[in-house]
């Protein structure tokens, strides 16, 4: 039994805490209350009018709101508090940030689709700038226009972090057939993909049909295809295999394809050849050297014309430059990506600056000529760099602006599952248990939002005690080629 000293100062705390969280919230809504109609217009002008308000006010527009520009955004208005003359108008076609490190999890069951999300009006509301939710669709930088669906919206300073779209680099069928792993739509089709081929291996009575209904292949070991197929694994283990009895564990089959002879490369080899051992320990099949050369509605053909024959293809092999980046004036790198110079900016448009997944930047002095990789520090590193060049261009005094950008390598982290991840902190290696602990601390404190870190926080604690969620969501099998932007329905692919 606990201490009633204990339980008192329990009860306390957790008193404390609703008082302080109801406060906070009556702040909120006296405040949305306050606000007179000529805010409201001011605020209608900041995301509406294409001419700014008279010539008075400066406007700075950042396209995007993940990673890249949510860092921007945020750190401008901190830097710009007391300039009243200048608004920061954040668009972004949805409407919320997508936390992308734990799309995998949403993906296999371990979390709920809402828990990844977060409102991009709270982040606006929060940190006082304002958010259009409005689709770009081209740009006019002469007339220093930004063209959207719903109208031109002009600026002084603008930051293009419109992020990146799956590559499939040019391999026969792999858009048309595969599932990518990119947004929250493609998360939702895939957790319901391997739902639905369980229901219909359950019935099928085809033994050859039911195992390609059963195996899972995944293009691509990178952090991305690892997490998923360790996450899949566990799934199918603990969640799936108790409740259909009709399906034999033997004809399952999860397997990791890569054209490269080792996976997650740029991780230490130490950590890299571990993960290799924990994922086929735990029943993975691990190919490497296996080049993809066409992939079918039941097949995948590899370069060396060997057939798998497989019902659900899961793309995790790389990404590119969304295709709205080729309307930006200048050289293009063959993944798409914006060529901008050491302070992240479009030559001959020194009021444009381009980061994050959609910006090749090299890093001053490298002497490989490798561009920066497309991954969240970069980005929000490259957001917070951007926002003190605008901010010292508008006039705040900022330490150091005219010095290029330099991105610092903190680290990375792996999750393998089930009390074990990958982490590559400092000198640190860590694996096992020490390493899933510094990954889940990592990644909770990373989320946005109290709400979303408890309800996450709940899930691990119920997928690890209980199970993962393994009943279908109810929701249009839609999911976006982001190539194309054309709709196609996953039973199409049956
Ligand atoms: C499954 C997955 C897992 C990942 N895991 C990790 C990880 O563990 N660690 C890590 O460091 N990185 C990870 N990444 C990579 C990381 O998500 C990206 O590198 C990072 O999000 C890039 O930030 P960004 O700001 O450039 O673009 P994004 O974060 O992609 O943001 C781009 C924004 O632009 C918006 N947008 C795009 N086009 C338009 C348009 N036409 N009009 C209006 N808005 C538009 C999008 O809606 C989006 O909100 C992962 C990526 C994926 C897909």
């Amino acid at each position: 039994m606990m201490p009633r000293g204990l339980l008192l100062t329990a009860g306390a705390l957790a008193g404390a805490g609703a008082t302080w969280l109801a406060l906070r919230q009556r702040h909120t809504y006296a405040h949305a209350r306050a606000r007179s109609s000529e805010s409201a217009r001011e605020a209608r002008a900041a995301v509406l009018d294409g001419r700014g308000r008279g010539g008075q006010v400066r406007r700075v527009v950042i396209l995007g709101a993940g990673f890249g520009g949510i860092a921007a955004a945020d750190r401008l208005t901190r830097r710009l508090r007391s300039h009243r003359d200048v608004e920061v108008v954040l668009v972004d076609r949805d409407n919320y940030h997508l936390f992308t490190p734990m799309l995998y999890q949403v993906a296999t069951g371990g979390t709920v689709p809402n828990n990844i999300i977060f409102a991009a009006r709270l982040i606006a509301t929060r940190h006082d700038f304002h958010f259009r939710s409005d689709a770009v669709t081209d740009f006019d930088l002469e007339r220093r226009l930004v063209l959207t669906e719903h109208g031109p919206l002009s600026y002084n300073y603008l930051v293009v972090a419109l992020g990146s779209v799956n590559n499939f680099f040019g391999i026969a069928g792999a858009a048309e057939h595969t599932y990518p792993l990119k947004s929250l739509a493609d998360a939702i089709t895939i957790r319901n993909r391997v739902i639905d081929c369980f229901e219909m291996a359950a019935r099928e009575t085809d033994e050859r049909r039911r195992r390609a209904l059963l195996r899972f292949l995944v293009v691509g070991a990178g952090a991305t295809g690892v997490e998923f197929v360790a996450s899949l694994q566990d799934a199918i283990a603990h969640s799936l295999f108790p409740v259909y009895p009709e399906i034999a564990p033997e004809e399952v089959s999860v397997e990791l394809v890569e054209a490269l002879p080792e996976i997650l490369r740029g991780m230490p080899r130490g950590l890299a050849d571990r993960a290799q051992r924990v994922l086929e320990g735990r029943g993975v099949l691990v190919r490497l050297n296996t080049a993809v050369a066409e992939i079918g509605g039941d097949f995948v053909r590899t370069k060396d014309g060997e057939t798998i024959e497989a019902h659900t293809v899961v793309w995790a092999a790389g990404v590119k430059a969304v295709p709205l980046a080729a309307k930006l004036p200048g050289e293009k790198a063959r993944d798409g990506r914006v060529a901008v110079d050491d302070h992240l900016r479009l030559p001959d448009h020194p009021e444009v600056f381009v980061l994050g997944d959609c910006a090749r930047s090299i890093p001053p002095g490298a002497e490989d000529g490798k561009p920066l990789p497309p991954n969240a520090p970069v980005a929000i590193q490259q957001g917070e760099y951007v926002a003190d060049q605008v901010a010292a261009r508008l006039g705040a005094p900022i330490a150091g602006a005219g010095r290029p950008f330099r991105y610092r390598y903190r680290g990375e982290m792996v999750a393998l599952s089930r009390n074990d991840a990958l982490a590559h902190v400092g000198p640190l290696e860590l694996s096992g248990v020490p390493g899933f602990l510094m990954w889940r601390l990592y990644y909770f404190s990373q989320l946005m939002g109290f709400k979303n870190r408890t309800s996450v926080f709940v899930d691990w604690i119920s997928t690890y005690l209980f199970r993962r969620e393994i009943a279908r969501l109810p929701v249009e099998r839609a999911t976006a080629v982001a190539q194309g932007g054309e709709a196609r329905t996953a039973s199409a692919r049956g």
